[in-house]
């Protein structure tokens, strides 16, 4: 089960975005934010180079965008979540598709055939 409002405490409690990546000298490429930049993470080698591994960048990229990836996501989730209560907050024979009323409303039904009973069933996994 996904604890969605953990999840919201943690992106509200760190360090506001947008966030940005970027090779910062020859042995590190580093996670910043704001203007002037400052850090969030870096990845430091030993070697200089001016090339770091692919999976590297692509995990520092990753950190960069999961700031705002993150609530992106959270903000969907909770739209999505309204409008299947909407849904599920209807009376069976109002929303049931087709005109069918197979529905018991006890959410027992062929929820295929009725959209509240449904979006009821999708809201239990939360
Ligand atoms: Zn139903």
């Amino acid at each position: 089960m996904i604890d969605l409002k953990a999840i919201k405490a943690r992106c509200e409690a760190a360090t506001e975005g947008p966030w940005e990546n970027f090779q910062s000298c020859l042995n590190a490429i580093s996670v910043y934010f704001g203007n002037p930049p400052r850090e969030i993470c870096s990845y430091v080698t030993d070697a200089v180079s001016d090339k770091f591994p692919v999976r590297v960048r692509r995990n520092m990229r990753f950190i960069a965008h999961a700031r705002q990836d993150l609530p992106d996501c959270i903000e969907e989730i909770e739209r999505l979540r309204e409008r299947f209560q909407w849904i599920a907050d209807q009376p069976c024979e109002k929303l049931a598709a087709n005109g069918e009323t197979t529905c018991n409303g006890t959410g027992d039904c062929i929820t295929e055939w009725c959209y509240p009973c449904y979006a009821r069933k999708a809201l239990e996994t939360k």
